[in-house]
């Protein structure tokens, strides 16, 4: 049978030396280092991990710039480190769960501070918040089977230049592996889905002309600039 109105198209991120990464889902980690959990006024030592989605074609890629999204003043950046599955599943033993992650890239979890804090006062959902036109800008995505499994090292992020966030990977509160299990108890997770795995302390707003640049070591960059 022919579609009846044109496909949409496949969603991708370029891969570090050549070649397209398809992506199928987008789940994020809210709350996942301490120091960023006190910022947002919760305990780091209490809560389970919980999750939210973005949209495949939210991803920003190739360095491309990001339109200041509409209906919110308070517009922040949230570094992450982003993990790509290559291999899917359901109830992901946590042994085994690094053997279905492909690659790896830095992400920014961009989000409507001022929507998600009305989500969460009225009891709503966070989309509005976090899965809008350009929410995820996500640099190039690096192969496991050349750079490992980063597990500790430094991620941060600079606006034109002066450092706001920054942290260690190894400040992670669910490690991947947990996350992967976890997840993988909810949904059935897919080859292509990502995971951006929390942000660091030092969330703040961008304004238009704010150039972005992010880091995590052993991974790669990113650089965004929000127009
Ligand atoms: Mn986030």
């Amino acid at each position: 049978m022919d579609f009846v109105i044109a496909p949409p198209a496949q969603a991708a991120l370029p891969v570090a030396g050549g070649g397209l990464f398809p992506v199928h889902r987008i789940y994020c980690v809210g709350r996942n280092y301490a120091a960023h959990t006190v910022e947002m006024g919760g305990d780091p030592d209490r809560e389970p991990p919980f999750f939210f989605q973005k949209n495949p074609d939210n991803l920003v890629t190739g360095g491309a710039d990001v339109a200041y999204p509409d209906r919110t003043g308070d517009l922040h950046h949230e570094i992450e480190l982003v993990a790509a599955l290559g291999e899917g599943g359901k109830d992901i033993a946590v042994e085994q769960a690094l053997a279905h992650v492909w690659g790896y890239a830095v992400g920014i979890d961009l989000t409507r501070r001022d929507l998600q804090a009305e989500c969460k006062r009225l009891s709503r959902p966070w989309e509005v918040a976090k899965a809008f036109e350009g929410s995820a800008p996500c640099g190039d995505l690096h192969p496991a089977a050349a750079i490992g499994h980063p597990a500790a090292g430094a991620i941060r992020l600079a606006v034109n230049g002066e450092t706001r966030q920054e942290g260690d990977l190894d400040q992670l509160i669910w490690k991947l592996p947990e996350i992967v299990a976890h997840l993988s108890g909810l949904f059935t997770l897919a080859p292509g889905d990502l995971i951006f795995t929390g942000t660091p302390a030092g969330v703040a707003a961008v304004q238009r002309g704010d150039v972005m640049r992010g880091e995590v070591a052993g991974v790669g960059e990113l650089r965004c600039k929000i127009v």
